[in-house]
């Protein structure tokens, strides 16, 4: 038994904090501190006909229970609607923390679940579970289960606990039998820790007992998380019909459908309500298939090779300057702002001649000494990045200077103080290299368009993370040719590990694993935090990678967090590139997505929704893991949403029936928002994107 000691000392931890933090007059109050299953088995917010779509996540389980653990670093100042965090490494000043660490009103915590645990501790049987040398149970999941049952027992038995002491008959009637070990009367402040401790222990056992065995840790968290996100847009939705739209768009895109649980066999089936995505797929079958004209017929014959890649010519040779390609001299300043966090990647495309990727890509790798560490041929890394550049697209988003953007971006993430030492040469490499290809021939459409059209990609990739697969398949091809390959000098195993990393990565790209990924990542952060220990030291490659995951995910959301001025111009191209989509849509017969049309997005009230749902809780997150590395990332974007949200027009309240609570938290009233009217303020850096967007 003693390879459960671990176990047990992290619970332990785990109980200690908790009596730390509650004040010993509450000590025996056990339903007070644990607000547990805030969030599923209640009925959501009832949300208007138009978004129902919002509810079709079944509560199936109990896992959406929390219990907020409070530990020595963080102080939650709960007297108004919001969790100030105070941040140790951030200089002490409160910070707005994300709806991750929201707690549902007390009267939630009434419905808990009884313990199924406490039937099986029968005093027929000293032992709950027969233990016949560890053989008889050998799953670690029901070595944990009965440990617990064990230890639970056990305690029973130390403290003599009466039964009427235990609070509810039913919960307890089976431990009622307990074998008294002594007749001695204990202090009461031993035995209310008893009580204490029992609770926690309850709480374990009903958590870990109503968990669906083949789910892993991830999907618990991830499945809880979205529970959260969904109320949390439900609400969203109700404010305003751009909230609506904004919640939908949140959901189709950050939440990825194949995970959310199928509804019980037992309950009857929700109607589902028809989304853009499902609307335009029924229509594109049933209007004899309209999408064809879009993309010329089917080529099925591309089924023999990766579409997209071009024939390779112009090899690099001769002398390499500074940066890779030629370049204006004026672009010194810019490179010198590598290192830092929102260098004007636009300037650098200009300056680089509109090579951004290739410059930015180059002198990062070189200047890690990946160039030397791994004997890299310069003229072989150059003519491989010209090649990738020529093969993004020229959308108004989705092309080269955004890969520009995101590599520069994660060789920030990359540097973190508190990561060092953490990554090995090649899975820095290839993490770089990852964010350079992770877009490429990228055709500005959504996966949920492919699929809807019956593209080839979506063909070709069975509707799963169509894109991503592409960009990784174009990318590595591209790497076959001889005089692209930069990697000749590594060797077998290390190039598998290469591939394998990039690829692991550029599938985090997919939105839509948004959510199980920011999972991993605050599960990881917070066993850490459990743990007691404030060093990242991940040792496996599985948590290794869960870092490089999110660190390509963060650069590539890393929008919000740029100095206004370039975020706004992202979001114009975003838009721009959604628009679009919206377009095609529109002249396809098939319903608009939700942001794709022109006429009806609200700017600064979705980059409200976006920050506040998406961005900041996977900011914040990663800023604890790095603390304090990350602090003015986090400032930035605090400041950036302000200023969105001081442009939401007061006077347009339009039916806006906004929850009390989150008038208060943003300090303002919502309402319909104009579309893009400030074109004015960001000219200055769209006129910088020289052969940028669709000619
Ligand atoms: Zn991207």
């Amino acid at each position: 038994m003693s390879k459960k000691n671990n176990t047990f000392g992290i619970l332990r931890k785990d109980l200690h904090l908790n009596n730390f933090f509650r004040p010993s007059n509450q000590s025996t109050n056990f339903s007070q501190p644990v607000p547990s299953d805030f969030i599923e088995k209640e009925s959501l917010p009832s949300v208007s006909s138009s978004n129902k779509f919002i509810q079709q996540c079944p509560n199936t389980d109990s896992i959406g229970g929390g219990r907020p653990i409070q530990t020595s670093s963080s102080i939650h100042l709960t007297g108004s609607s919001l969790n100030m965090h105070l941040t140790p490494g951030g200089g002490g000043h409160a910070r707005r923390e994300s709806f991750l660490y929201k707690t549902d009103p007390p009267e939630a915590l009434a419905c808990r679940p009884v313990s199924r645990a406490s039937s099986v501790t029968s005093t027929e049987h000293p032992h709950p579970v027969p233990l016949h040398g560890d053989d008889l149970i050998v799953t670690p999941f029901a070595q944990l289960l009965a440990s617990l049952r064990n230890v639970r027992t056990n305690l029973l038995s130390i403290t003599n606990l009466p039964p009427n002491k235990l609070g509810s008959e039913d919960k307890y009637r089976s431990i009622k039998k307990a074998a008294p070990l002594h007749s001695i009367q204990l202090p009461d402040n031993v035995m209310a820790c008893a009580l204490e401790t029992l609770e926690e222990l309850d709480w374990c056992l009903e958590q870990l007992e109503t968990i669906q065995t083949h789910r892993s840790v991830s999907e618990m968290a991830s499945s809880k998380f979205r529970k959260m996100l969904n109320k949390e847009l439900s609400h969203f939705a109700e404010s305003s019909k751009s909230g609506t739209q904004i919640s939908k768009f949140l959901i189709n895109t950050y939440m990825d459908n194949n995970e959310e649980e199928s509804v019980s066999p037992n309950q009857p089936e929700q109607p589902k309500e028809i989304s853009a995505e499902d609307a335009s797929s029924v229509a594109s079958t049933s209007q004899s298939s309209p999408h064809l004209s879009l993309f010329g017929k089917a080529k099925t014959a591309a089924m023999s090779k990766i579409s997209g890649v071009r024939k390779l010519k112009n090899l690099h040779s001769g002398q390499v300057p500074e940066y890779g390609v030629d370049c204006a001299k004026e672009i010194v300043v810019y490179m010198q702002m590598l290192d830092k966090w929102g260098p004007n990647i636009f300037k650098i495309h200009e300056l680089s001649k509109g090579h951004s990727l290739t410059s930015t890509t180059y002198t990062i790798m070189k200047q890690r000494g990946l160039l030397s560490t791994f004997n890299i041929n310069p003229h072989q890394l150059i003519t491989y990045l010209i090649h990738l550049e020529h093969h993004y697209k020229e959308n108004a988003y989705h092309n080269q200077i955004h890969a520009a953007d995101v590599t520069q971006s994660i060789h920030v993430f990359l540097n973190s103080p508190s990561l060092k030492g953490v990554f090995s040469d090649l899975e820095i490499l290839a993490g770089i290299f990852a964010a350079a290809v992770h877009d490429v021939d990228h055709p500005g459409f959504t996966n949920q368009y492919l699929i809807n059209s019956n593209n080839e990609l979506a063909i070709m990739y069975n509707d799963e993370s169509v894109l991503e697969q592409h960009h990784l398949a174009v990318a590595f091809k591209l790497l076959q040719d001889s005089s692209c390959d930069f990697l000749t000098c590594l060797n077998k195993k290390q190039r598998q590990s290469f591939r394998k990393t990039v690829i692991d990565m550029v599938l985090a790209t997919d939105m839509s694993k948004h959510m199980s990924l920011l999972a991993d990542l605050k599960t990881m952060v917070e066993a850490k935090k459990v743990a007691g220990n404030s060093i990242v030291r991940p040792e496996k490659y599985n948590e290794r990678v869960i870092l490089l995951q999110s660190m390509i995910h963060l650069a590539d959301l890393s929008n919000p967090t740029k100095p206004i001025e370039l975020y706004r111009c992202w979001n114009q191209r975003i838009l721009e590139e959604y628009w679009r989509q919206g377009d095609k849509e529109k002249d396809l017969g098939l319903e608009v997505s939700p942001m794709c049309d022109r006429g009806t997005v609200t700017i600064e009230k979705s980059q409200i929704g976006f920050i506040d749902y998406i961005v900041h809780p996977l900011f914040e997150t990663w800023a604890e893991l790095v603390q304090p590395d990350a602090q003015d990332i986090l400032d930035q974007l605090e400041e950036n949403r302000q200023w969105y949200l001081s442009r939401i027009p007061p006077d347009e309240t339009e039916e806006d029936n906004m929850s009390e609570e989150s008038n208060t938290e943003r300090g303002t009233s919502h309402g319909s928002l104009k579309v893009l009217e400030e074109g004015e303020e960001s000219n200055n850096i769209t006129d910088n994107t020289g052969n940028d967007g669709e000619a």
